[in-house]
């Protein structure tokens, strides 16, 4: 989606009608209220162009106005210009544009313009993925969970609980059949992982290890949930180059969220700890 901001009717309909022919969807504002009304209730705007010249305030102030609310990384803002404006370009980007474009332009500057910016975004979005995300699995990784968590801890969650998952015996299973297996196993439990914790926060902790955390949950509603999951792991068999393999999973829960989320992490660990050495394949809670 893109918006263009604009007080005069000609320059701003040859706009809509150039980002149009290029299947962008468009919006058109014919002042700054209209404009932050219309991005504040559109989400798929990720591209915003302010022409200079707008009625109630300068462009350039509307540029310092929406970057109050709108980040760099998640929204794009070109300004645009007209030719004798000297020293503007460069207080448009100090205000917050991510680019400007002189008036009168050809079409392929603007589009020029607009791809880059367009571009831009894609390759942050791209960035934040990868940074958040196991690279095997596909899983959130550690970091994007304590991210996650935190946000659903902003808003005080009624109940809390905390499962570690860990694979039983899995190094016989590298040992045994090869290192691919090992891989191509930790993908497979992790399609189940992001399927039954699919309503909760689950990610690939380390190694052979998922951690899940629930909020809003009732305690027993989590133990049956791990005891499923469990259960389906157990009577899952994996084939990999003809061969056919099983695995069990053991998993310490908590429900104490007292001491934060590190301490719920520890807690969850040393249940873990009692299922491996009680004989692996259970789940152990407090
Ligand atoms: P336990 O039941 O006590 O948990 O035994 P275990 O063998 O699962 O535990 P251990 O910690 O001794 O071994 C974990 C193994 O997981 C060792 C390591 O090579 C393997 N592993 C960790 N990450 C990966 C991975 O990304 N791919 C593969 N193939 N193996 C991995
Ligand atoms: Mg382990
Ligand atoms: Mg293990």
């Amino acid at each position: 989606g893109v918006l263009v901001v604009d007080n005069a009717r000609a320059s701003r309909h040859a706009m809509i009608a150039l980002l149009r022919r290029h299947n962008f969807i468009t919006f058109a504002a014919q002042n700054a209220e209209q404009g932050i009304d219309i991005l504040r209730s559109h989400s798929n705007i990720k591209l915003v162009i302010i022409d200079e010249n707008i009625s109630s305030m300068p462009g350039i102030q509307l540029v310092s106005e929406l970057r109050k609310s709108y980040s760099e990384e998640d929204l794009g803002i070109i300004g645009i210009l007209s030719d004798t404006s000297s020293g503007l370009s460069a207080r448009f980007i100090k205000s917050g544009a991510t680019d400007y474009l002189h008036k009168p332009y050809c079409h392929e500057e603007f589009f020029c313009r607009i791809m880059q910016n367009i571009e831009r975004l894609e390759n942050i979005e791209t960035i934040r993925r990868v940074a958040n995300s196991d690279y095997l699995t596909g899983l959130p990784n550690r970091r994007h969970f304590f991210t996650r968590v935190s946000a659903v801890q902003k808003v005080t969650p009624k109940s809390q609980s905390l499962g570690i998952i860990d694979i039983d015996h899995f190094k016989n299973i590298n040992d045994t059949y090869g290192h691919d297996c090992g891989d191509y196993a930790l993908k497979e439990l992790a399609k189940l992982v992001a399927e039954y914790f699919e309503d909760h926060t689950a990610a690939r902790f380390g190694g052979e290890e998922f951690c899940v955390y629930f909020s809003n949950t009732a305690p027993e509603e989590t133990m049956q949930i791990m005891q499923d999951f469990r259960l389906a792991i157990a009577n899952k068999v994996l084939t990999f180059e003809k061969q056919r393999i099983s695995c069990t999973v053991s998993i310490g829960l908590t429900h104490n969220s007292k001491g934060g989320i590190n301490a719920m992490i520890r807690l969850a660990d040393e249940h873990l700890y009692k299922a491996k050495n009680s004989g692996r394949n259970q789940v152990i809670s407090d």
